[in-house]
């Protein structure tokens, strides 16, 4: 119990930590406390793992910077766990990933392109028993796909969130958003609608069981990987100067900021020194928790 009481103050810490609203999206009103540690002590009880990711900038003609690094690390952290993992994308998104500039970072992670209109058993098939979604598009309740800005994304979207509406028994979901518009954020769809710019038209419908919403969704994915480390006792997160390699890589791997639309190794225009410093702050967090179990 007094472990328990201990990992719950230290995802509290760690979910005001991520979620601070560095865009005035509303992501603080979004966020369902307690949600983080539910997510990552389930992620702990997974058999195998897929974690849908990817968003298509249609006006850049390119996926954004937010996701793909907070994918890759969750997966570095659950392969290190010895879960199995895959990352699933479609095929706008697909070119990042498989370009050299990422190599190093895929290299242990399968990262497999998938037309889930298609593939409609995929998740059975394939014995996943855990769903993750990180920045990936959600259908909103006309049934559009949105950017945060309330275009229409209907042409470059995959409809992955497809899997997490059949709510297949046995099969766990989670979300990871920063926007209102992703897989996940059904369910906290009013206040979506009542704290973010045009939540109304963009919200969207589709829930998960767990919802991690951060200020970028990257962050979301970091802070699940920090408590993973906490409750493992296993350093899984990764460090600054990885942060600012990844998200170079990923630019240069063809991706561009989500907010500015430009090819550069920023995330929902938050420049370098943010980025590392949320990654510190995080490993901070850690270590304060560690002192106080110690
Ligand atoms: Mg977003
Ligand atoms: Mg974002």
């Amino acid at each position: 119990m007094e472990i328990d009481g201990k990992a719950a103050a230290l995802a509290r810490s760690v979910e005001a930590l991520i979620s601070a609203d560095v865009n005035a999206r509303g992501s603080r009103q979004l966020v369902v406390p307690g949600d983080l540690l539910l997510a990552a002590q389930a992620l702990l009880a997974a058999g195998s793992v897929a974690i849908v990711t990817g968003f298509f900038i249609a006006a850049a003609g390119a996926p954004e910077t937010d996701g793909p690094p907070g994918a890759l690390i969750l997966a570095r952290a659950l392969v290190r766990l010895g879960k199995p993992v895959v990352l699933v994308t479609d095929a706008w998104c697909r070119p990042v990933f498989a370009h050299p500039a990422l190599a190093r970072w895929t290299r242990d992670v399968p990262v497999m392109e998938v037309a889930p209109r298609l593939e409609d058993g995929w998740c059975a098939r394939h014995r996943i028993t855990h769903l993750v979604s990180i920045e990936r598009p959600g259908r909103a309740a006309d049934g559009h796909y949105y950017s945060a800005g309330g275009l229409v994304l209907d042409p470059y979207v995959e409809p992955f969130d497809t899997w997490f509406l059949q709510r297949r028994p046995g099969l766990v979901t989670i979300g990871v958003g920063d926007g209102g518009n992703e897989i996940g954020m059904g369910k906290v769809l009013p206040a979506v609608r009542q704290h973010v710019p045009a939540g109304e038209r963009i919200g969207c419908v589709v829930p998960t069981d767990r919802l991690v919403v951060a200020g970028t969704s990257n962050w979301g994915a970091y802070g699940l990987v920090a408590v993973l480390s906490y409750l493992t006792g296993a350093d899984l997160l990764h460090t600054p100067a990885e942060e600012l390699e990844l998200v170079a890589a990923t630019a240069a791997a063809g991706a561009v900021d989500g907010l500015s639309g430009r090819p550069e190794a920023t995330v929902d225009s938050q420049p370098p020194e943010v980025l590392e410093d949320i990654v510190r702050a995080l490993h901070e967090e850690l270590a304060a928790a560690a002192r106080r179990v110690s």
